[in-house]
């Protein structure tokens, strides 16, 4: 069963690009939840601000749509400063990688995305730009190249990642700040959908707004791309506002199920117990008999699987648990460890 509407898409369309921008919060008293996280950046943007420094490199790890691009905007907003926006597959050449560096002024904000994806030459030439401020040119080819030094402004680099395992050490130690998110409770996640139905004219009842949160995977990004599509199913099938019958009718029409688990998740799990007898099974035969990539199982549905106590890993491989099974109504057979 395929499912033509992807919350995690983000290739979402325009419309969509637009309300997400203005969903997004500006400053840190917008952003809620990751209380720790938030906590320590205030108070390190509170001192480099006071010492009139860049902020120290900073690097931000977690599954797919907990903040981690909003956290950068609102360090760059926090600070006063510029936010030059990239990712590690774009940045392909180190020429493109000095071109953005030379152009930072004192105290901006590099942000690189999925830089667990940057070549390692790129990754190279980054090392003394985060270290000494300055970058080593190569001007021309052949006998006559030379290189040539070039100063930098002061600034600040901010990684975000969603595997941050891949990253090579010498580049994760050069990062002063090193956070990690973590998936939402539903009661954040709540007052998330509640403020963008806020800031987005919508009308929507308290049960509605715990139904959504439920839903969400952990993910802000996922609460909001649901709370956008209950409005299209609210305008079009009910009254405008957004009451529980209408969630429960949208989501089920999105094939979301009650626990907030989508079609890709439930394949997984149905997988492990039907071609695999529960499991212990490893990440790429499980992906390889989806037909989905192993780094995307591994990054993007697995973390929230385990996290809610669906499957677990095994020094063997993934095994679904009791719960995984009660979930899909699926008695425990074959030889699951979960039968001794
Ligand atoms: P990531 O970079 O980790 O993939 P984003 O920063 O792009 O995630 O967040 C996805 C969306 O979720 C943003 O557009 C933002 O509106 C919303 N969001 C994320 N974290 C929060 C938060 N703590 N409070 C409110 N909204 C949030």
């Amino acid at each position: 069963m395929t499912n033509d509407f992807d919350i995690r898409d983000e290739s979402i369309d325009n419309t969509d690009k637009v309300i997400e921008k203005k969903l997004r919060p500006v400053f840190f008293d917008d952003f809620m939840g990751q209380e720790k996280t938030v906590e320590n950046l205030k108070i390190f943007v509170k001192a480099a601000k006071m010492r009139e420094e860049a902020l120290d490199h900073v690097l931000l790890h977690g599954p797919p749509g907990l903040g981690k691009t909003t956290l950068a905007n609102i360090i760059a907003s926090e600070m006063n400063v510029n936010i030059k926006i990239t990712s590690g597959p774009v940045l392909d050449k180190p020429g493109d990688l000095a071109g953005i560096l030379t152009s930072l002024d004192d105290g901006d904000v590099m942000f690189i995305d999925e830089i667990h994806r940057l070549s390692p030459v790129v990754e190279e030439y980054l090392y003394s730009a985060m270290e000494d401020y300055k970058i080593d040119i190569l001007i021309d080819k052949g006998p006559g190249a030379r290189s040539v030094q070039l100063k930098l402004n002061p600034f600040s680099l901010i990684g975000a990642t969603t595997r941050s395992g891949l990253l090579t050490s010498p580049l994760r130690s050069r990062f002063g700040i090193n956070s990690h998110l973590e998936y939402y409770d539903s009661n954040i996640l709540r007052k998330i959908i509640i403020r963008s139905a806020d800031i987005l004219e919508i009308y929507i009842d308290d049960d509605a707004s715990v139904e959504i949160a439920g839903r969400s995977r952990g993910t802000p990004r996922i609460a909001n791309a649901l709370l956008r599509r209950v409005r299209d199913f609210a305008q079009v099938k009910g009254n405008g506002k957004i009451d529980m019958d209408i969630v429960k009718y949208s989501l089920n029409a999105l094939n979301i199920d009650k626990n907030g688990l989508d079609d890709m998740d439930n394949r997984i799990l149905l997988t492990i117990i039907e071609k695999f007898k529960g499991g212990p099974v490893g990440i790429s035969t499980i992906a390889t008999s989806i037909g989905e990539d192993s780094g995307t199982i591994e990054e993007v549905y697995e973390p929230f699987l385990i996290k809610e106590g669906y499957i677990k890993r095994t020094p063997r491989g993934r095994e679904v648990t009791e719960l995984g099974y009660t979930h899909l109504g699926k008695k425990i057979t074959g030889n699951s460890s979960l039968l001794f």
